[in-house]
């Protein structure tokens, strides 16, 4: 029998906003404080001690350290029984040199898979982290309201951990992060600079794209680019291996179901004009909305790519490393809480938008509870975000409005789907 007083959904909804309105100069803080020392994957020392000491210093149930490396989990107990969502944020940096113009910009430079590079929070993780450390602070001093629990995973390594190591969404499933207890429900966010600032976007289902990295090595024999019958040439074989992808998609995908991306993005092979190399080696990426069709389309790269060599006479090695599943947000949670964005900014300031051919590790938590990932507009009014400087750009700029909305929607979201479960 629950005994304490409780406040009314409005009330309480009334209360969320009040406290994220008092938090929102701490968490601005907090974000310039992360953008200008950015830590690149399973780097995030700095960023993850102070996430540890501020869920340690809201009274956070349990806070574990390292999980992955530098990830931190928290569980809040609210004072009413109920279920456990979960909410997550990411707080890798990119190898980026910043070319922004604000006080707090990144100078920072490291050493990354062996090269000198700028350091940037490019992709506004910085931002998660701050908002989601400002929806601990909001829900903590709501927790004797607060029906269930929260559970707070804060990752590393979203943007893929260093060559040779493990890290990030998967890494932490693996330690645990979904266990002791379990949660029912997860949500997460992604600032973007395709919408303004005041919007948020959202789709059900396939949403954003399986990331896989292929490679394909055609071997010839070298021989005098002068007499080319007496070698077998991994140039003119590459070049129709190449042309040959293009059909995969165009001929062999059912683009009404769901589309998908074949790119080489790499080539290499020859020194010198009169020889004709031993092998030429390519490298590209597969998107695809759909795991059945992800498979179909390795199937197709891999017989293609082999049955073009093998009519050339020559050799080929086909390597398909899968990375990132499908984004794909749970029907029936996006439906439900779809009223709480539209109550959080505003009817028309929630957005049905396109599918994203990017890629998230927020995927693997979605494989294992059902979950919804959104969008909050980060370009500025006046700026049209089709122009604006993306994700991932040296001039990609925050909006600063977007991160008290942000953490509304993610308060408001784990608080309705608390007390209606
Ligand atoms: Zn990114
Ligand atoms: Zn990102």
């Amino acid at each position: 029998m629950d005994t304490r007083t409780t406040a009314r959904p409005a009330e309480l909804g009334r209360l969320i906003d009040d406290a994220a309105r008092a938090v929102e100069q701490r968490v601005i803080a907090w974000r310039r404080d992360f953008h200008q020392h950015p830590e690149l994957g399973n780097r995030e020392t700095r960023t993850a001690a102070i996430v540890a000491d501020h869920l340690r210093s809201l009274g956070f149930d349990e806070v574990k350290t390292g999980v992955a490396h530098t990830g931190v989990v928290g569980l809040l107990k609210g004072g009413r029984p109920g279920l456990v969502v979960a909410l997550r944020a990411d707080m890798d940096a990119l190898p980026v040199t910043e070319d922004v113009d604000v006080p707090f910009a990144s100078k920072e430079r490291t050493v990354w898979n062996g090269e000198d590079v700028g350091v940037m929070h490019a992709c506004g993780h910085d931002c998660h982290t701050a908002i989601l450390m400002g929806v601990a602070s909001v829900l903590a001093g709501l927790r004797e309201q607060l029906r269930g629990s929260v559970k707070v995973i804060f990752q590393p390594a979203e943007e893929m951990p260093p060559k040779g190591e493990d890290g990030g969404a998967k890494m932490m499933i693996q330690e645990g992060a979904l266990q002791n207890p379990t949660p029912q429900a997860i949500f997460g966010l992604h600032v973007t600079s395709r919408q303004n600032v005041g919007f948020l976007g959202y789709r059900s289902g396939p949403t954003m794209a399986s990331s896989d990295r292929f490679s394909i090595t055609v071997h010839g024999r070298q021989t005098h680019g002068a007499a080319p019958w007496l070698g077998v040439d991994p140039i003119v074989t590459s070049a129709q291996v190449v042309l040959g992808l293009q059909t995969v998609v165009s001929r062999g995908v059912d683009i009404a179901r769901e589309p998908a991306v074949v790119t080489v993005g790499m080539i290499r092979g020859g020194v010198r004009e009169n020889i004709i190399p031993d092998s030429v080696e390519m490298r590209g990426t597969i998107r695809t909305f759909d795991e059945g069709m992800r498979d179909d389309v390795h199937e197709r790269v891999t017989t293609l790519a082999e049955s073009v060599a093998h009519g050339s006479r020559a050799g080929c090695t086909v390597c398909i490393e899968k990375n990132y599943p499908v984004t794909v947000n749970d029907p029936a949670l996006t439906a439900e809480m779809l009223p709480t964005l539209q109550r959080v900014a505003g009817a028309d300031k929630v957005q049905l938008v396109a599918k994203v051919t990017g890629s998230e590790d927020f995927s693997y938590f979605q494989k294992l509870v059902p979950g919804l990932f959104f969008f909050v507009g980060a370009t500025r009014p006046d700026l049209d975000p089709a122009k604006a400087p993306a994700n991932h750009s040296p001039r990609f700029h925050v909006d600063e409005r977007a991160l008290l909305l942000g953490m509304r929607s993610l308060a408001h979201l784990a608080c309705d789907w608390l007390e209606a479960h």
